[in-house]
């Protein structure tokens, strides 16, 4: 597997993967944040993603955003439905 930022490159695997999420899995509002479940595991943790609206970049929870800054495929996870 080929590691990429999500930044440079990378960008659209994660939009795909993202729709993939968005598509089979149920994605829930909790409050402020969306928990969205990980795409290899359904039943590990799910990852909490912000959404900030005051603010172009949302947070994940996941080791991909937290390492990388980049919008991961959680993030397009939530933001398909409104893209
Ligand atoms: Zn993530």
């Amino acid at each position: 597997m080929v590691i990429t930022d999500g930044i440079t490159s990378g960008v659209e695997v994660r939009q795909q993967r993202g729709l993939a999420i968005a598509a089979l899995a149920r994605i829930e509002k909790q409050g402020d944040y969306y928990l969205v479940p990980s795409q290899t595991n359904p039943h590990a943790t799910k990852y909490k993603v912000w959404m900030n609206p005051r603010k172009p970049v949302c947070t994940c929870t996941c080791a991909d955003h937290e390492t990388r800054r980049c919008q991961c495929k959680h993030i397009y996870a939530v933001l398909y439905p409104q893209l």
